[in-house]
């Protein structure tokens, strides 16, 4: 685990995190900003930077999974799913995670 990676950390137990889910694989959290009215992160246990520095495919299988496990429990039915890809893309933290926002309409395009 890159020792600056603050994902990690959460995933480690050193910076806490308001735990919505978790499997061996996964960890869902509530993000510290939110956006809507549910925001959940839900990130791989395994560090990966972003989507294009993924190689394994099962990556994105758990993580999908993960989300679509967290907001069934959440008892979500309708929601947004958003990867952001690099800084331009509004990527602040480089370890992948997918946004879950839900609770209130969602406008299309996003800005
Ligand atoms: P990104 O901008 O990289 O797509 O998303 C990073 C998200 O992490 C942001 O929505 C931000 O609010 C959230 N975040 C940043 N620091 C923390 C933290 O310490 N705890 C939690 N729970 N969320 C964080
Ligand atoms: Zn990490």
């Amino acid at each position: 685990m890159p020792a600056d990676c603050l994902f990690c950390k959460i995933i480690a137990g050193e910076i806490p995190g308001n735990k919505a889910a978790e499997t061996d694989k996964i960890l869902a959290f509530h993000d510290i900003a939110p956006q809507a009215p549910v925001h959940v992160l839900v990130i791989h246990k395994q560090h990966t930077p972003g989507v294009a520095d993924t190689t394994d495919n099962a990556i994105f299988g758990d993580l999908l999974g993960g989300v679509r496990d967290t907001a069934k429990q959440l008892g979500l039915s309708d929601y947004r799913v958003v990867l952001n890809n690099g800084a331009e893309a509004g990527q602040s933290v480089f370890h992948m995670h997918a946004h879950i926002l839900g609770g209130r309409p969602l406008k299309w395009p996003p800005g």
